[in-house]
């Protein structure tokens, strides 16, 4: 019988560096991978994410991009610098983006040859921000995006969902669902917050769902948005395959937002998510990092997000 949940990393995605003080810091990953290795979650296979090639990231991202991101990794090799005003790269980043996008791929592989059930990718930089033509918030390549995409063009899926429950709304995956009817984008917020996007009026469209949360709304909300909108949408959808945008920066002790989620709410929301995918999607499921920025509440987060995942 085939395992139930992988987990794809690659030591690379400890290396890239946005500096010091920042705070999507290499420690970050540290702290999850750490807490994915203690307990029942140790045995969880894991495996060394590929690196995505060009072909992959034109599912989603622009030649123009790619070409300057080329030359940026490049430059980079001599000395860090910005893609945007918050998204800083250093001499590992161009291998740590790349392994963080090939992930997914090798992820959703795995889980639609039935080798797996489903599977958490623990890479970094993060991916929900990033545009088709430009880096932002912390984000190379949109890891979400380039995995829906693949599940949809090579893997000849009608319908996938991407549901984001970072505290920050997902506008780079927004922006690919919202030129392609096959994806579902639905994501819980806070509101109004980085990056701007994300407001109810964004809603309209038969396949992107946005829920804002107000600052200090803590788990009764976040349980209503999902309870009363994002479950009952995506159990409309009827994904053949969901992807989570699993961020745990909604947790009460993050220093970058003010949700309030306790650890507890992120095992809540991945059962819901599990049980909507075991009706529609044989259960398959791939989750990517996104944000979270309090190592320990990160970690005590991942584990229960996993756990969840696996069973355990
Ligand atoms: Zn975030």
């Amino acid at each position: 019988m085939a395992e139930k949940t992988g987990i794809w990393t690659h030591p690379s995605c400890l290396k890239h560096d946005p500096g010091p003080g920042h705070p999507e810091q290499p420690a970050r990953l540290a702290a999850v991978l750490k807490g994915l290795s203690e307990g029942k979650l140790g045995a969880l296979p894991r495996f060394e994410a590929p690196r995505a090639t060009e072909a992959d990231l034109f599912l989603v991202h622009t030649l123009d991009y790619v070409t300057e991101l080329e030359e940026a990794f490049a430059d980079a090799q001599e000395h860090p610098l910005a893609l945007d005003p918050d998204t800083l790269i250093n001499d590992a980043s161009e291998d740590a983006a790349h392994r963080a996008a090939g992930a997914g791929l090798a992820a959703a592989n795995a889980v639609m040859e039935g080798k797996l059930q489903n599977a958490f990718c623990a890479v970094r930089p993060p991916g929900h921000h990033a545009e088709a033509g430009h880096a932002m918030g912390f984000c190379v390549f949109n890891n979400a995006a380039i995995a829906a995409r693949h599940l949809l063009e090579r893997h000849h899926l009608a319908r996938v969902a991407v549901v984001d429950f970072d505290v920050h709304h997902g506008n780079g995956t927004q922006h690919v669902a919202e030129k392609d009817a096959r994806l579902f984008y639905a994501s819980s917020h806070q509101y109004p917050f980085y990056p701007g996007t994300g407001s109810p009026h964004e809603t309209d469209k038969r396949n992107v769902v946005n829920v804002p949360l107000e600052a200090m709304s803590g788990s009764k909300s976040f349980h209503h948005a999902y309870d009363k909108v994002i479950f009952p949408a995506l159990e409309k959808f009827a994904p053949q395959f969901l992807i989570i945008s699993a961020g745990f920066d909604a947790h009460h002790s993050d220093p970058l937002a003010q949700v309030q989620l306790r650890e507890e709410d992120f095992g809540w929301v991945t059962q819901g998510l599990m049980k909507i995918a075991a009706r529609h999607a044989d259960g398959r499921i791939v989750s990517f990092l996104e944000g979270g920025y309090n190592l320990d509440a990160l970690a005590a987060c991942a584990r229960v997000h996993v756990a969840a995942l696996a069973g355990v």
